[in-house]
């Protein structure tokens, strides 16, 4: 298999795309109330643009693509993409990142079109705190998105939790017990204090904490190379995953991906600013000598990522971009 190595020796193979800036939530860690200002439909990558960008990709060896957002499923005929993007040689897994909001709606239609898997944003299980959260959402819709996930045959279900001390701290142990009862995969993620919403949770104190459940065996990811790391509790179905960027030194050596944003500029690294525009080439050329400058641009992409980002040195900002422009 074709190797798509950085400066630093990581096989650069995962391409999370963010098909829209917009999201039907406000989550107080990610977007104002108010919302991002939008872009017109024009600024957007089209579907087809999105298509020829990832088998560029795929010929370098990219073999893992997500979608993403803001809101993935608030794109009209996102099934449609699914269905392009599954059919193209040497990508093996499909995935999308939702609020799931809206997979009760479109989580057999996904399926059907060719998704390998989903994760679902779940900050809380109690519904007043969902709603503080998320500012505009109700939780049982999403309980209700991920059990038609799981009929749509998505199974095992697996959720991230940005966790905020003082506001869903308290329920760790219990996203820790869905991995007996329910089977589910549950990844807990340091909150990236870009808004000063409240403060981040080390991945150690929760482990600390999870610890009174049973000790926590280390164990290999179901989901292939990325930046968490999993455990197991005693006997447990599913896996407790941490993803800290804010706390593991060793975060970014782990790192195996790049981010296309929804207006097509590839980012190799989510806290830098730097970015290389494929939608001018994309939209200017003819589409064989397009292809070939596409792969041009994203090696040097790959050739351009940082070793690693600068949170842990007191630089929190997305200097040029708000998270659901670029995809979290
Ligand atoms: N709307 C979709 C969702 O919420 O799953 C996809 C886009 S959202 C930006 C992707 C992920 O980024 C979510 O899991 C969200 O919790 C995470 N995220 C957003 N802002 C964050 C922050 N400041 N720190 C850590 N994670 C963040
Ligand atoms: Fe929307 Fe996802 Fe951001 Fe929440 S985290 S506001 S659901 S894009």
């Amino acid at each position: 298999m074709t190797k798509n190595l950085d400066p630093f020796g990581r096989n650069i193979n995962y391409l999370r795309i963010s098909v829209t800036d917009r999201c039907n939530l406000r989550c107080i860690y990610c977007m104002p109330l108010e919302g991002v200002p939008q872009m017109s439909h024009s600024e957007l990558l089209s579907y087809e643009e999105i298509q020829t960008v990832v088998r560029a990709a795929a010929e370098l060896g990219i073999n893992r693509i997500r979608l993403t957002g803001g809101e993935p499923l608030v794109r009209a005929e996102l099934p449609e993409l699914v269905r392009m993007l599954s059919r193209i040689e040497g990508i093996e897994e499909l995935s999308l990142t939702t609020n799931g909001v809206f997979l009760k709606k479109y989580a057999l239609e996904l399926k059907q079109a060719g998704l390998s898997r989903v994760n679902v944003s779940l900050d809380t299980l109690k519904a007043d705190t969902f709603r503080y959260i998320t500012r505009l959402g109700e939780l049982q819709g999403v309980l209700e998105g991920i059990e038609a996930a799981k009929k749509a045959g998505f199974e095992p279900v697996k959720t991230n939790t940005v966790v905020m001390r003082g506001i869903n701290d308290d329920e760790i142990l219990d996203f820790a017990k869905m991995t007996y009862e329910d089977g589910w995969h549950v990844r807990f993620i340091e909150l990236m204090p870009f808004k000063g919403v409240a403060e981040f949770v080390p991945s150690i104190e929760l482990r600390q904490h999870i610890s009174l459940l049973g000790k926590l065996e280390p164990c290999a990811s179901i989901t292939g190379n990325g930046p968490a790391m999993y455990y197991r509790l005693p006997g447990a179905r599913g896996t407790i995953g941490f993803i800290s960027p804010l706390t593991e030194t060793s975060f970014c050596s782990r790192c195996n991906r790049m981010r296309l944003t929804s207006d097509g500029k590839l980012r190799p690294c989510l806290l830098r600013e730097d970015e290389i525009d494929l939608k001018l080439p994309l939209r200017s050329d003819e589409i064989g000598a397009s292809m070939k400058e596409l792969k041009r641009l994203i090696l040097k992409a790959v050739a351009s990522k940082p070793e690693h980002h600068h949170l842990n040195e007191g630089v929190a900002r997305l200097v040029n971009r708000k998270m659901p422009q670029i995809g979290g």
